[in-house]
């Protein structure tokens, strides 16, 4: 049997459109965007389609595109470069994001360029305090709020126009990062009163080591990187083409399957959680599972303790199951999830991160079941 890939909130494999589309490009292009030369202007042309393809599926104009080399630098940009923008002091997260927004903020702290980090409160499930939020809000001068839309390792959802709201309200700059969520929901910026969003293209069949940040028109920043006149001044250096023309094709094709996979993997989680909670004895799910609160690709599964906690995934791997795990840490001794850790998740417990993909089927996850059932069985503290 072929391997099993259930880690799709790590990477997902790339879709053979986005393959053809990308090797088209690499073998009849080569040319330096930059170049003003018809070869060069040619290349121009792909990374500007490119562009105004991602806005239009955005309901956002071109210029307010810029290309990255993925999430992290996307948040990197939107989280230094609004900060820097308005010179703001004081900025509101949660200690459930993604390492992206949060070691940058920590970093912004300790450098003396912000002097207040706040955190948001949130529930056992990694649902956000909306209350706490507005407090925050109010409670301190004009702020920058970084907030993702779905936690990577949960799958929790946060209101994000409610989020978007209250930043109007106060005045504050938003950044949400939406790596998880783009392409598997529609984003309209022009409802969503976000500042910034981003993307990573490997997160939805696209290629690895590309991404885009959303800046609103109103915003003005600084470039992230000098050097160069790439990217409208915002980013210099050469342009990643390949990777830019998969990552356009990718969101167009997931924009345009996305209700036929929304349903079908929607229906593979149910299936998978069900099938857990009747037959393995004390599962129970980490974060939120209904399906208007949590993201359809996410399920965060904690186990009972065990004999080889460790050896969970590494059983499931050896069966030929690809997964995530983690744990919230225990007394500092090993570096867990700072994200379960967040939720105060029982530290004894492990627990596996399933995600899936349009490429998963129901007779994979029959393997899955008949596999961790197994593992339970024998690894089982009595
Ligand atoms: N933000 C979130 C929520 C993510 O899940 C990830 C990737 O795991 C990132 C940011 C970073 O994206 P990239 O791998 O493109 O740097």
């Amino acid at each position: 049997m072929e391997r099993i890939y259930l880690d799709n909130a790590a990477t997902t494999p790339l879709d053979k459109d986005v393959i053809t589309e990308m090797v088209d490009v690499m073998t009849n292009y080569f040319g330096n965007p930059s170049s003003i030369h018809a070869q060069g202007r040619e290349v121009r042309t792909l990374i500007e389609k490119a562009r105004k393809n991602v806005a239009t599926l955005l309901n956002a104009v071109p210029s307010e595109i810029f290309f990255t080399s993925g999430g992290t630098e996307a948040d990197n940009m939107a989280i230094r470069s609004g900060i820097a923008a308005y010179g703001l002091k004081h900025a509101i997260t949660s200690k459930i994001e993604h390492h992206a927004v949060e070691q940058t903020l920590g970093i912004l702290l300790k450098q003396g360029i912000i002097d207040k980090l706040s955190y948001v409160n949130v529930d056992s499930k990694g649902n956000v305090d909306y209350n706490h939020l507005e407090e925050l809000l109010q409670n301190n001068e004009r702020s920058f709020v970084s907030l993702m839309h779905a936690n990577n390792e949960l799958g929790t959802l946060t209101n994000i126009e409610l989020v978007g709201d209250l930043c109007e309200q106060y005045n504050a700059i938003f950044h949400c990062d939406t790596v998880q969520t783009m392409g598997h929901y529609t984003h309209d910026v022009k409802k969503l009163k976000a500042h910034f969003i981003v993307c990573s293209a490997h997160k939805l069949h696209g290629p690895k080591g590309v991404g885009f940040i959303y800046v609103n028109h109103k915003i003005k920043i600084n470039p992230m990187m000098y050097g160069g006149a790439q990217e409208r001044n915002m980013r210099g250096g050469t342009e990643n083409v390949y990777g830019i023309v998969g990552l356009s094709k990718a969101l167009s094709t997931a924009y345009a399957e996305m209700n036929l996979h929304q349903e079908h993997i929607q229906g593979l989680k149910n299936y998978l959680m069900e099938r857990l909670m009747n037959e393995v004895s004390g599962v129970s799910f980490n974060g939120e599972t209904e399906a208007d609160k949590s993201l359809y690709t996410v399920l965060n599964v904690s186990f009972p303790e065990m004999d080889m906690a460790d050896m969970l995934l590494f059983n499931l791997d050896i069966n030929g199951i690809s997964a995530s795990g983690g744990s919230a840490c225990s007394s500092g001794s090993n570096i867990g999830s700072h994200v379960l850790t967040g939720i105060l998740a029982d530290p004894g417990r492990p627990s596996i991160r399933f995600s899936f993909s349009k490429y998963n089927t129901k007779e994979e996850l029959d393997f899955v079941v008949e596999k961790v059932r197994e593992i339970v069985a024998q690894n089982i503290t009595v």
